[in-house]
């Protein structure tokens, strides 16, 4: 028998480098949340991302978007916008402040927020009374979303765009990285994405203002004085020395694992050459570059798609069912939606394989394996 140890849908995946940073953490006992890692790692992303953006380190993606919705003012008893698609900490931070979440199908395209959907949500919750306080996008394994058409309903009725780019960092869309598209932007490190600090997030805005506003209320919103004085109420949000130091790390191997992730997409697409009614998620046309964090399959059928995930499993091999609707999630399920069954036919069908940008030749065999003897 070969080896048969488990393959991952998309692990931690270090550098080299990453210990030389937290090493120099623990020399200089910076081991707080704040030091030279996590002033290093916010340049070394500000640098990365372009178009002058300004980045605060932060705890987690989420805690990003809980700040992202604080910032542009949303309070208990607004509503706010998001793609039904996504992880549920897409949503998640709209209900800890209070406020309802109107959830928007997907289009087929890039599974990602449908703009007309968005139009027409956004014109019947003003019927009802209530203009959305913010419209959440999320690029979606990677893939951005169309971005001019929900940019320009978002101008249309003037609602900020807050960009869900948990998944995306490396990819690009029309020559601009993701993370610089929203009028404030969200990325995540948590273990399994496309880099890691063991844990982490990162807000990103346009101006040093509201960088410095978050980064205030990420520390327990501190007013200047020698003693503990608070006109606010804080959150304990910052990213830690310890981590950012991974994430230093991290960087100077992103562009080449965003290589080797679009190239286990390469190998998906040739796996899947010569199926039938297979489609594999990929860019619509030229504009849209995604770092393809996973590649994601839509099969014949939900049975095929089981029975596929099924015979994964048997060898050992991790796959995941895509992200459940959120207008599915029984925690969800008094909240208004708008659109068709798009996501939940991409739900039904779809399946996410390995991804990793550390899987090995062998275990790409094993992977080729059991396709060639399913199909
Ligand atoms: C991972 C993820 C988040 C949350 O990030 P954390 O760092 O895990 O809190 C938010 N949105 C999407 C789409 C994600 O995939």
């Amino acid at each position: 028998m070969s080896n048969n140890s488990k393959i991952w849908l998309s692990s931690p995946h270090m550098g080299g480098n990453e210990q030389k940073y937290v090493q120099e953490a623990f020399d200089t006992n910076w081991i707080a949340p704040l030091g030279p890692n996590v002033n290093g790692f916010e340049i070394d992303l500000e640098n990365y991302l372009g178009d002058d953006v300004h980045v605060a380190a932060l705890s987690s993606g989420t805690a990003a978007l809980h700040l992202a919705l604080i910032l542009l003012g949303v309070e208990a008893g607004d509503e706010v916008i998001c793609q039904s698609m996504t992880f549920s900490a897409s949503a998640n931070p709209i209900v800890y402040l209070g406020a309802t979440p109107v959830f928007v199908d997907s289009e087929p395209d890039t599974w990602n927020i449908c703009p007309d959907s968005l139009e027409k949500a956004i014109e019947d919750r003003i019927t009802k009374g209530k203009k959305p306080k913010a419209i959440i996008g999320v690029h979606l394994y990677g893939m951005p979303f169309k971005y001019d058409e929900i940019r320009a309903v978002a101008n249309k009725f003037d609602i900020p765009l807050v960009e869900d780019s948990a998944e995306a960092l490396g990819s690009v869309y029309k020559n601009q990285k993701c993370g610089t598209l929203g009028d404030i932007s969200i990325l995540s490190f948590n273990g399994n994405k496309i880099i890691t600090t063991s844990g982490g997030g990162a807000l990103v805005v346009r101006n040093k203002e509201l960088k410095d506003k978050a980064v205030f209320l990420s520390t327990q919103s501190r007013d200047n004085a020698p003693h503990y004085q608070h006109s606010s109420i804080g959150y304990n949000y910052r990213m830690s020395n310890v981590c950012a130091g991974i994430g230093r790390g991290q960087m100077e191997v992103l562009d080449k694992h965003v290589g080797l992730r679009r190239e286990m997409n390469r190998f998906y697409q040739e796996c899947f050459e010569n199926v039938q009614n297979v489609t594999i998620l990929k860019e619509p046309t030229s504009d849209y570059y995604s770092n393809h964090w996973l590649s994601a399959v839509l099969f014949e059928s939900y049975e095929q798609r089981e029975a596929l995930r099924l015979a994964f499993d048997k060898e050992n091999i991790e796959t995941r069912p895509l992200w459940k609707p959120m207008h599915l999630q029984p925690v969800f399920e008094n909240s208004p939606y708008y659109g068709g069954d798009v996501s939940e036919k991409i739900f039904e069908r779809g399946l996410c394989l390995p991804s990793g940008s550390n899987l090995t030749n062998e275990e790409k065999n094993r992977i080729k394996t059991v396709l060639q003897q399913f199909f």
